[in-house]
């Protein structure tokens, strides 16, 4: 039977962060201050191996979750991914395997995703001027490293993609219709993101949020765009579509518009926790019973308990949380649980 929590949402889709380590520095996630030399990263016993992935992930897929997701840190740091690729792939029952990067080792990595089984590919591209994304990603890439990443993942025949951008006010929000522009005539899905106060170190502030009716305002002024019904309970992006019928783009807009009534996501960390909100204080570790030599009946009396006792909706009650207990509030880290 399937597992619902305390306000009846269905377990649906897993999101699973394969490492915590990042060749980009955007200042929105993992700012290049604090994650510097200095940092110490998981080191790697601590990192569940392919195999724990797997088991885990075939008991959480046996609950309900026919979604699969690899994201991170950036998965594609992750050392032969396309092993674990491959691992899930082979699960019975997995509807959906997809995975979200910044791209930049892209090229050297599609053909082996591919034919690893890798059904989708999400890539992250916050904007095309090259000095604004330098300033984006912590003077990481350019956007030509990216497009390279972009091409090849169509010539592999991932199409269409999706695209993530995050919009911050006075950054980026001033060149959001080329970036409109180019992936609508290229066939991809372009989706904005509202900044989004995750974890406890990007100094987020609601000034800085530029709300998705402003986006669409902005977009539509110039390529008009009309509203799609959803495809699914617990779709996270708005859809809309350009009136003159090619292509589409999604407003995540988790501040402005919060959507945690269909949130049916759970969430597995690198070393073997789960979380049931990105806004997560705690998660529940996996790990540790498993090395320990648990069945996976024990297991998954763990994952039903912990999506059982679920209550979270973070950004429904944000704005109701003064600045001073949104500070106190310790949440997990965006790179440790994926976006
Ligand atoms: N490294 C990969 C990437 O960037 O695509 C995967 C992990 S990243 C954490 C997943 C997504 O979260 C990215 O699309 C990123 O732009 C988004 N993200 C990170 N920090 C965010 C924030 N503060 N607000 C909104 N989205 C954010
Ligand atoms: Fe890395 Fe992705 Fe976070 Fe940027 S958003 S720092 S690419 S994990
Ligand atoms: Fe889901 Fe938590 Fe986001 Fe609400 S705040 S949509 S519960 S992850």
């Amino acid at each position: 039977m399937n597992l619902h929590d305390q306000y009846e949402r269905p377990l649906r889709d897993l999101r699973i962060s394969v490492t915590d380590r990042c060749n980009f520095r955007c200042p929105y996630c993992m700012p290049a201050e604090i994650f510097n030399e200095r940092y110490q990263f998981l080191p790697k016993p601590h990192l569940l191996t392919f195999e724990e992935i797997t088991r885990l992930t075939r008991i959480i897929v046996r609950l309900g979750a026919l979604k699969i997701r690899l994201t991170g840190g950036e998965p594609l740091l992750r050392q032969d991914i396309e092993k674990l690729v491959a691992m899930l792939n082979a699960l019975e029952g997995v509807d959906d395997l997809a995975m979200t990067t910044n791209a930049f080792l892209l090229p050297q990595k599609i053909d082996a995703l591919k034919a690893a089984g890798l059904r989708r590919l999400t890539i992250s591209l916050d904007t095309l001027d090259d000095e604004i994304f330098r300033q984006m990603n912590g003077g990481r890439s350019g956007v030509d490293k990216v497009l390279a990443g972009i091409y090849a993942a169509e010539t592999a025949g991932f199409t269409p993609l999706k695209i993530n951008a995050v919009v911050q006010r006075g950054v980026n929000d001033h060149r959001l219709v080329d970036l409109a522009r180019f992936f609508k005539a290229r066939g991809h899905i372009l989706r904005f993101i509202e900044y989004m106060d995750v974890g406890n170190m990007n100094g987020w502030r609601m000034e800085q949020v530029v709300s998705a009716a402003e986006i669409v305002e902005t977009v539509d002024a110039e390529l008009p765009l009309e509203p799609v019904a959803g495809n699914y309970f617990g779709e996270v992006a708005r859809r809309y579509r350009y009136l003159d019928g090619e292509g589409e783009i999604g407003l995540i807009s988790s501040v402005t518009q919060p959507f945690c009534g269909s949130c049916t996501r759970m969430r597995l960390s690198p070393e073997g926790q789960i979380f049931t909100c990105l806004f997560a204080i705690e998660g529940a570790s996996l790990r540790d019973p498993l090395r320990a030599g648990a069945t996976d009946d024990e297991l998954e009396a763990i994952i039903r308990a912990t999506w059982g006792e679920r209550i979270d909706r973070y950004s429904e009650i944000r704005s109701s949380l003064t600045e001073e207990v949104r500070d106190r509030r310790k949440k997990v880290e965006m790179y440790h649980i994926g976006g």
